[in-house]
């Protein structure tokens, strides 16, 4: 028998903290790449895919938003990543690694990712806290510029690894901004919201997830809610 929960987890603000190298990276990469020294600090990154930033960032500068222009972006910011990651503070965040270790032990819940990063920037941060094998599948923004569109990607990759289809009572969609929550909604998972990002409890209760926490610190509680033990 395979597992039967699945937890479909975000990585900046729900996993890790990644002290702004994520937009340095990409401010590297701008000036690189395309010769451009501007300031990116205006644009809209919280709960985004990184297409969805980069394209928000190629019409600030008036750039071409073509498949090379994407591609070359993104090589370089990849390619500028572990260099911002080593010299930002790098946070894991309350609960995290405890609550992965936890999901493995079980044996009834599988764990993968749903994130607006690229595949390989998800590769990147998660590996360098150790984090990036506990998650054998995922979507990423390679497989949409929109978040919403992510969750049916991420669902048919667990089903393949596990063999197994879950039902959406037992899909949890973890994340900390309301397009987390949206997106969650949008492939009629469940939403389990956590205030370790830009947004308070309020401002995420506000979209009406099936719970807030403040920072997953508490196993206990987590797993009350997710198994309804
Ligand atoms: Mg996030």
């Amino acid at each position: 028998m395979g597992p039967k929960i699945l937890l479909l987890w975000d990585i900046d603000g729900t996993l890790l903290t990644a002290g702004g190298a994520g937009l340095r990276a990409l401010a590297s990469a701008l000036q690189h790449v395309f010769d451009i020294d501007g300031s990116i600090d205006d644009i809209d990154f919280a709960g985004r895919t990184d297409r969805s930033i980069m394209r928000q960032i190629f019409r600030k500068f008036g750039l071409p938003a073509t498949e090379e222009n994407f591609s070359r972006f993104a090589e370089g910011y990849v390619a500028a990543l572990p260099l911002e990651l080593a010299n930002g503070a790098v946070r894991l965040l309350p609960g995290i690694p405890t609550l992965l270790d936890a999901a493995a032990a079980r044996g009834d819940t599988a764990v993968g990712l749903l994130t607006g990063n690229l595949r390989r920037g998800a590769e990147v941060k998660l590996g360098s806290r150790n984090l990036w094998q506990y998650f054998p599948f995922g979507a990423f923004a390679d497989d949409a510029e929109d978040r919403n569109e992510l969750g049916p990607h991420a669902l048919r990759r667990a089903q393949i690894h596990h063999r197994v289809e879950f039902a959406a009572v037992n899909t949890w969609v973890i994340g900390d901004t309301p397009h987390d929550i949206v997106c969650a909604r949008a492939c009629h998972a469940r939403a389990l919201a956590v205030a370790t990002g830009r947004h308070s409890a309020d401002q995420l209760q506000a979209l009406n997830p099936d719970v807030v926490f403040n920072d997953l610190g508490d196993v206990t509680a987590f797993w009350r809610v997710i198994a309804g033990g």
